[in-house]
């Protein structure tokens, strides 16, 4: 099980392995494909632990412009360019990264189903909606 997300492995996949299967499946899926964005950034924010807190701060805004506002993936690109030009370290430095397991409705596991890309875009919405539910919930 994954220490962070709390993901099962499935068939012998741990989490990462998941994502990268279901980065895989873009190649024969333009729906998927185009959803790009939203596979890494869904991954990331249910794994915080390995970022600095401001870069996992940036991205709950650009999920959320997304999501709810249709900014396009080319847009929030190029303003994560802008920003992180500079110095600003994105990822953490090992030592200093402590996962904390939080229980998710949803993780990468229910969205890579081995031998079930139909139905893949559907279930990453669903997945990202949790992942929102959640934030909303712990702003308020
Ligand atoms: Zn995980």
């Amino acid at each position: 099980m994954c220490a962070e997300c709390g993901a099962p492995q499935i068939e012998g996949f741990n989490c990462w392995e998941q994502l990268g299967a279901l980065i895989a499946w873009e190649y024969n899926d333009p729906a998927l494909h185009a959803q790009h964005f939203l596979v890494v950034a869904s991954y990331n924010l249910q794994h915080p632990a390995q970022f600095n807190e401001v870069v996992i701060a940036e991205l709950r805004i650009a999920f959320n412009d997304y999501l709810d506002h249709g900014v396009s993936a080319a847009t929030l690109r190029q303003r994560a360019a802008k920003h992180y030009a500079g110095a600003t370290r994105v990822l953490r430095p090992e030592a200093e990264r402590q996962p904390q397991l939080h229980h998710w409705a949803m993780t990468i596991a229910d969205v890579y189903l081995p031998e079930q890309p139909e139905g893949a875009v559907e279930r990453l919405f669903r997945w990202a909606r949790v992942i929102q539910a959640y934030q909303v919930g712990a702003q308020a």
